[in-house]
């Protein structure tokens, strides 16, 4: 039988080694010069002033927060169709959640907003979902309309750009680099900002609030990277373009060949929005042969991993329903989208029959 097709796959090479033995080495395996590096490079690849490494995607999203030093009880206005992470963040920042409803593009509809915001809202916290950008026009015209911040949960769009602008660039920017992600460390994040004060603020927030050593200038934690993690990411970073242009091209492959197939709706790419296919999701609609779950099953059974991302709206789950910093605002095209959304392997380790194999399989399963 042929090779399963993963739903994910991490290619690292010699130049991984290399770079991790020269860390072990040295003897610094904590935060050092490999992750300044890794910070630079990341900076420039988004176009921004400063990118600072934190310990996890998570941990970025806190700490943007954070670092806007915001008041109280303030509010932040997030899409209920993304990784529970978005949401914790929040509450672990002591803000409370608000959802407005996606769009057909699987990310926050600009006109859903308005109807849960209050003027307690201080943060607007679009998710590039998959890796394709939000609409951050649209989104960064209401923000600056009522003097909120923005800050990206973009930890699966490194690289993604509107107009040519990098996402992490249109407000405070929060990446991560899990294992699964298009750049990953095994665990790690990047925050990015053009902002002076708030790059100072994250790495005061990062390392237990100190400057100079056993001067803890306001409250810190321990947000660090280590140099052996920037070891891993640094080559990544070298043939990203190749990586994101292979994802594209697999991308391209799999629309063309799943166009017109009955019940199924492939993914769109809004004009001037630049996507880095960190998943390929389609919907399986009533009008299908099969429904999603079956499809699923049927692709398993050839050879090919698919996944649901996500199963429910994050309202979906008890504890969101019963915190308290949590409002369950409903939102009916994310509770459609989780029904019917289904990933379909896309990364870079695919080469073209791989692509052509999916599109063969998932075409004779449902016509
Ligand atoms: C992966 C992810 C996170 C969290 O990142 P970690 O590095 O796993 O903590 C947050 N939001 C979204 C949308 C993600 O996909």
């Amino acid at each position: 039988m042929a090779q399963t097709l993963s739903i994910s796959h991490v290619q690292l090479g010699a130049a991984e080694e290399r770079s991790v033995v020269e860390v072990l080495r040295s003897g610094q395996l904590a935060q050092g010069p490999k992750v300044e590096e890794l910070e630079h490079r990341f900076a420039k690849l988004t176009q921004v002033a400063h990118a600072v490494a934190v310990s996890n995607g998570t941990v970025a999203l806190i700490a943007a927060l954070q670092a806007l030093r915001l008041d109280g009880d303030f509010e932040v206005i997030t899409s209920p169709f993304t990784f529970i992470a978005t949401v914790s963040a929040v509450v672990a920042a002591g803000g409370t959640v608000r959802f407005a409803d996606v769009a057909d593009d699987f990310t926050l509809d600009p006109g859903c907003v308005e109807a849960v915001r209050t003027p307690r809202c201080a943060v607007l916290l679009p998710v590039h979902l998959y890796g394709l950008p939000a609409d951050m026009g649209a989104l960064g015209t209401i923000a600056q309309r009522h003097g909120i911040h923005v800050v990206e949960d973009a930890a699966q769009a490194h690289g993604a750009a509107i107009d040519g602008r990098p996402v992490g660039s249109f407000g405070t920017g929060c990446f991560s680099l899990y294992a699964t992600k298009n750049l990953t460390t095994g665990e790690g994040g990047l925050v990015t900002t053009d902002r002076d004060d708030v790059a100072e603020r994250l790495r005061l927030l990062r390392n237990h609030g100190m400057r100079n050593r056993y001067e803890y200038e306001v409250l810190g934690y321990n947000y660090r990277m280590t140099d052996l993690q920037a070891a891993v990411g640094l080559p990544q970073l070298d043939r990203y373009d190749e990586t994101v242009r292979r994802r594209r091209r697999n991308a391209a492959i799999l629309s063309e060949g799943l166009a017109g197939v009955d019940g199924l709706a492939v993914p769109g790419v809004p004009h001037g929005r630049s996507h880095v296919w960190h998943q390929y999701t389609v919907r399986v609609g009533d009008g299908a042969r099969l429904g999603r779950d079956a499809l699923s099953a049927g692709l398993r059974e050839r050879g090919i991993e698919s996944r649901v991302y996500y199963p429910k709206p994050v309202y979906g789950y008890a504890w969101c329903r019963h915190h308290p910093a949590v409002r369950a605002d409903r939102a009916p095209v994310a509770e459609a989208m989780a029904r019917e959304v289904l990933s379909l392997p896309v990364h870079a380790g695919l080469s073209d029959s791989d692509a052509g194999r999916i599109v063969d399989e998932v075409r004779g399963l449902l016509t």
